[in-house]
């Protein structure tokens, strides 16, 4: 017998050589339908492998990362029979799970794939998915695996197994196909009920243009067929939302070879939206006692050695500046320039938590590829803070934070949200991770106790933490069910030690301080790439760049208008009027095009009364009210921060 420990603490006895699968059983064959892979000891095994030693047990199914992951590269193994199936003699590069589906690069000698293709491969893989046949998992020597696929004349495979040492290379089988892979998959492939192969593209092997392309093939695959059709119709929705093409109508920034690539120029109506994002972030980090400070764009090489980022972090810092004979680099992160701020002046308990706000200039090096519109730029304006405080204050200021991130949520309309606890791997201190075993643990469970405390929901990844401690990305979902990685919050024990920061505690001891680096709204860069989505441009009025477009139906009324205008003006309401001789029909058309939230169209009647007739964007006609009610709703509607849905 073995002993098997659940997550929740129990420990149950079954029969040595018992899987995953089979204890699921044991507990309701409702659960053990859902099981797609399972985690023996922590790591990811298939739930159908016979387990031989006490172990603890996780079993995970769609709703975790790692199942759907599983089941994505399961997929692209069934992409890869269907395609043997129609073209007999293709060859197999490799098929990852992607954070949406799969692809599998593929060498299909002289034949071409067209879309019909894809639809042929579609069906066909659905009627091997519906033979519902297992995943079968087994052992070879490495002599045995080059002879398998020396015969089989595939030199992509035979290339893998060079790099594999014997006694770790498996293979998998289906149905008729074999695929060498470390797994796991899931249990068998009736799990997989909908099916859709994407596209098609080309990719040199091993992403060099030197070697040969290979097709491409991207697919996704769900559960049912109601999450896909959602996932389609999202993916839609996603594509008339695009940020790049709603920001470029409505003239939020542009970019300019001669300024670089991914060097966002934000323009006025772009300008207005970052001001009133910093008012905000200002005005809250104010009343959650920060202090704001300013900082340069640059610093000596000698403060990223200390920070660690030259030796962890060098490919993502633009190359130095020669001065003076000494390296200058630009700021990738502004953490260390506010460590030197803690460190100016003696600290004592009395003075922490302290915490230090700025919306900080950043530059990173992104490659070109990867450069994407306002979501992957070089320059960035981050909504950085650092709080120092003791580990007694931690858990407070680390709810303190959370709670902004909530506000911040509540306000922008984001109802959907989970927070990504990266944890560090044992196996790479020292590499990867700062040297510090016993602060890792302690660190990583003070941020776990807080989340569970507070009933906020996150997950857990191994091996994706900072250099410098477990990182908590915020995962949050648009209106459209799109999901963005947006803002990241840090415990960091080992800058306060490298930056020898201190205070002098209760007991008139020195200590060192705990960090918590938190960026709320992330980037300017990211979070209006993200609204843009997010309200498909409709900006709600506290945001829109403009709020009011006065329409006078004639130059008759226009010297009404500009009365209007300076009343709305006074009261900080953003105006302007379309004193073009135009037809009233098309100023209003053009300023619902520019998707300003009010229009207030003038004519006779209006100026005689003293009265507006009011347009609502995407709305049509409100109604009239007279100046000074509108003013009243406009201001209360912008202080309040209303949606505007
Ligand atoms: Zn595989
Ligand atoms: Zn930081």
């Amino acid at each position: 017998m073995i002993n098997i420990c659940f997550p929740d603490g129990a420990v149950r006895q079954f029969e040595s050589g018992i899987s995953a699968l089979q204890i699921a059983k044991n507990i309701s064959e409702g659960l053990a339908k859902k099981v797609l892979v399972t985690k023996v000891n922590g790591e990811i095994w298939d739930a159908t492998r016979p387990i031989y030693t006490d172990a603890s047990l996780q079993l995970l199914t769609w709703d975790d990362a790692e199942g759907k992951n599983t089941f994505w590269h399961s997929s692209a193994h069934l992409m890869a029979e269907a395609v043997e199936n129609s073209f007999p003699g293709a060859k197999f590069w490799v098929g990852p799970a992607l954070d949406n589906g799969f692809y599998y690069d593929i060498d299909l000698g002289d034949n071409k794939l067209s879309e019909e293709d894809l639809l042929i491969l579609e069906k066909k893989m659905n009627e091997l998915a519906k033979q519902n046949n297992s995943f079968n998992r087994s052992e070879r020597s490495k002599a045995d695996a080059i002879s398998y696929f020396s015969e089989k004349g595939d030199e992509y495979k035979l290339d893998l197994l060079q790099n594999l040492e014997d006694g770790n290379i498996t293979f998998y089988s289906q149905g008729n196909f074999t695929d060498l892979c470390r797994g796991p998959h899931i249990p068998s492939t009736g799990a997989i009920k909908a099916i859709k192969l994407m596209s098609i593209a080309g990719a040199y092997w091993k992403g060099d243009e030197k070697n040969k392309q290979l097709t491409r093939i991207y697919g996704i695959t769900f559960p049912n067929q109601k999450e896909l059709d959602e996932y389609l119709l999202m993916l839609e929705e996603a594509k008339k939302r695009d940020h790049r093409k709603i920001a470029k109508e409505l003239s939020i920034y542009t970019m300019d070879d001669d300024i670089g690539q991914g060097l966002v120029l934000w323009m006025p109506n772009g300008t207005v939206i970052i001001e009133e994002l910093e008012k905000l972030a200002k005005e809250t980090e104010e009343a959650a006692g920060y202090k704001r400070v300013v900082t340069p764009h640059i610093a000596k090489e000698n403060l990223y050695l200390t920070s660690g980022h030259l030796p962890y972090y060098a490919d993502s810092m633009f190359p130095p500046m020669e001065l003076d004979g000494e390296k200058y680099y630009l700021k990738a992160m502004n953490c260390p320039h506010h460590h030197k701020i803690f460190d100016a002046e003696p600290k004592s308990y009395r003075d922490l938590p302290y915490r230090l706000a700025e919306y900080g200039t950043c530059y990173r090096y992104e490659q070109s590829g990867e450069l994407f519109g306002l979501m992957r730029v070089r320059c960035l304006h981050m909504n950085d803070a650092h709080i120092y405080c003791s580990k007694e204050q931690f858990a407070q200021e680390f709810k303190s934070v959370n709670e902004m991130y909530l506000k911040y949520f509540k306000i922008f309309g984001v109802d959907k949200f989970v927070m990504r606890l990266s944890l560090h791997n044992p196996e790479k201190l020292g590499k990867k991770y700062v040297n510090e075993p016993e602060l890792w643990k302690e660190t990583e469970a003070m941020v776990r106790a807080v989340l569970i405390e507070t009933g906020t929901p996150f997950i857990e990844v191994q091996d994706e933490a900072a250099f410098y401690g477990p990182k908590i990305d915020v995962q949050i979902w648009s209106v459209i069910g799109r999901e963005f990685t947006l803002a990241t919050n840090q415990v960091d024990f080992a800058q306060s030690r490298s930056f020898k920061l201190s205070f002098t505690n209760q007991n008139n001891e020195s200590e060192t301080p705990l960090i918590i680096h938190r960026a709320p709204l992330g980037t300017h860069e990211r979070f209006i790439g993200f609204l843009l989505e997010h309200y498909a441009g409709k900006f709600p009025v506290w945001l829109s760049p403009l709020q009011v477009k006065i329409l006078p139906i004639s130059d008759k009324f226009l010297s009404y208008a500009t009365e209007v205008k300076a009343k709305l003006r006074k009261v900080g309401v953003r105006v302007e009027i379309d004193e073009r001789q135009e037809k009233i029909g098309k100023k209003i058309r053009e300023a619902e095009l520019s998707r300003v939230p009010y229009m207030l169209v003038l004519g006779e009647k209006e100026m005689n009364e003293n009265t507006l007739s009011i347009r609502r964007q995407g709305k049509g006609d409100i109604g009239q009210l007279s100046v000074d009610e509108f003013i009243r709703n406009i201001v209360s509607e912008i202080e309040e921060k209303k949606s505007g849905e």
